[in-house]
């Protein structure tokens, strides 16, 4: 076991404070990796403040985790020590059900074990994640990085990239297709970059004017500020598919008038609160209103091989975990440009 330096928080209304976890020995299959970066998520948010219920603490959170390798079990043969690896959303699954089978993890039947704040495998406690200085994680779940990326940067692909790239690719979205993003923070940033290199049409939907120019920069080809009645009428049964990115409850009715015939309205963002959208908006005209869930083990390589190959990283703003708690204020304020990603120096 190594004593491992965390900041956790003991309760939804707390703030952070450091906190000594206990790291694993590495088994055969486990790969031990010392942090250097990790991406503070909404989901972060949403968990450490119980936002969503069942939050157990200590909360240590983080699941945007790169780092390299330090050690490594005797079966080991996906890396070696040296290399620059990531970890996302999930540390383990079942490995024998159908979805773990078929390369969907995220969806086991018998329960993923996500990064932080589920049930540990094998120690049969919490899961902690990546704000702290080390983890272990079985070699299934650890992805290869390109050192061509900056690892700062590359840190939120291993959650808001893979969750964005993951329906992307599903509904095939590409040269022709007529794509929006609503909301433009972690997630809708990531979004924006890839609708564009897979040649879609991109329009970002924003509620901060301050937002314009950065949208039109990162790729967007139209920006509609959504408060804007006009701009948005113009857009109605204007899209073939939107990737809703919004951490907060807002009017996901008005976003299903934008599609077109047979368009969709893809959830990724997910706000506490059940939606409600009338029936009528998806009867006529045939919409589809569906989810995503991040992305399995095989598609979160995939889309890394893909960002190294055209460059996509996220805007970043570095922070050291002494100040989690402003960051978290800022993000919940949709005033992060666009990520925030600790430097987990700081904890050593
Ligand atoms: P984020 O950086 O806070 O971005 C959310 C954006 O939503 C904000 O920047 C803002 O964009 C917009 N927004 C905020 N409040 C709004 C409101 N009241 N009305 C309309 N728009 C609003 O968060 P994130 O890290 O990208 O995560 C977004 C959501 O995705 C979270 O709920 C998170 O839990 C979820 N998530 C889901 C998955 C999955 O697997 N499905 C994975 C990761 C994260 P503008 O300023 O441009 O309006
Ligand atoms: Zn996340």
């Amino acid at each position: 076991m190594a004593k491992t330096k965390a900041f956790a928080l003991q309760a939804a209304d707390a703030r952070f404070a450091p906190l000594t976890i206990e790291r694993r020995e590495p088994r055969p299959s486990d790969v031990a990796i010392e942090i250097l970066h990790c991406g503070v998520c909404h989901s972060d948010i949403h968990t450490a403040r119980n936002e969503w219920g069942g939050t157990t603490y200590p909360c240590v959170p983080g699941h945007e985790i790169v780092g390299r390798v330090s050690a490594v079990g005797s079966a080991v043969t996906k890396v070696k020590s040296g290399d620059l690896v990531g970890v996302g959303c999930m540390v383990a699954s079942c490995g024998a059900c159908s979805e773990c089978q078929a390369g969907y993890e995220q969806y086991c039947l018998r329960g993923a074990t996500f990064t932080y704040n589920s049930e540990d495998r094998v120690s049969g406690g919490i899961t902690y994640g990546g704000y702290s200085e080390r983890i272990v994680v079985d070699e299934a779940f650890v992805l290869r990085i390109s050192e061509k990326l900056d690892p700062a940067a590359a840190a939120p692909l291993l959650c808001a990239g893979i969750t964005t790239y993951s329906p992307l690719r599903h509904w095939k979205i590409g040269r022709g297709s007529q794509v929006g993003i609503v909301g433009l923070g972690g997630l809708g940033h990531i979004g924006v970059k890839l609708a564009k290199a897979f040649g879609a049409h991109v329009v970002l939907f924003t509620t901060s004017e301050k937002k314009v120019e950065d949208g039109l920069r990162l790729g967007a080809d139209e920006v509609v500020v959504s408060k804007d009645e006009g701009a948005m009428k113009a857009r109605t049964k204007s899209l073939d598919f939107i990737l809703d990115t919004v951490s907060a409850n807002h009017d996901v009715d008005a976003l299903v008038s934008l599609l077109r015939r047979d368009g969709t309205l893809c959830m990724v963002g997910l706000p506490d609160k059940p939606l409600s959208v009338r029936a009528g908006r998806l009867a006529f005209g045939r919409r589809h209103l569906t989810g995503s869930g991040i992305g399995g083990i095989a598609e979160t390589q995939e889309m890394l091989d893909f960002c190294a190959e055209h460059g996509i990283v996220s805007d970043i703003e570095r922070i050291p975990i002494q100040e989690i708690d402003r960051a978290y204020d800022r993000v919940v304020a949709s005033d992060v440009r666009y990520r925030f990603v600790i430097d987990a120096a700081s904890l050593r």
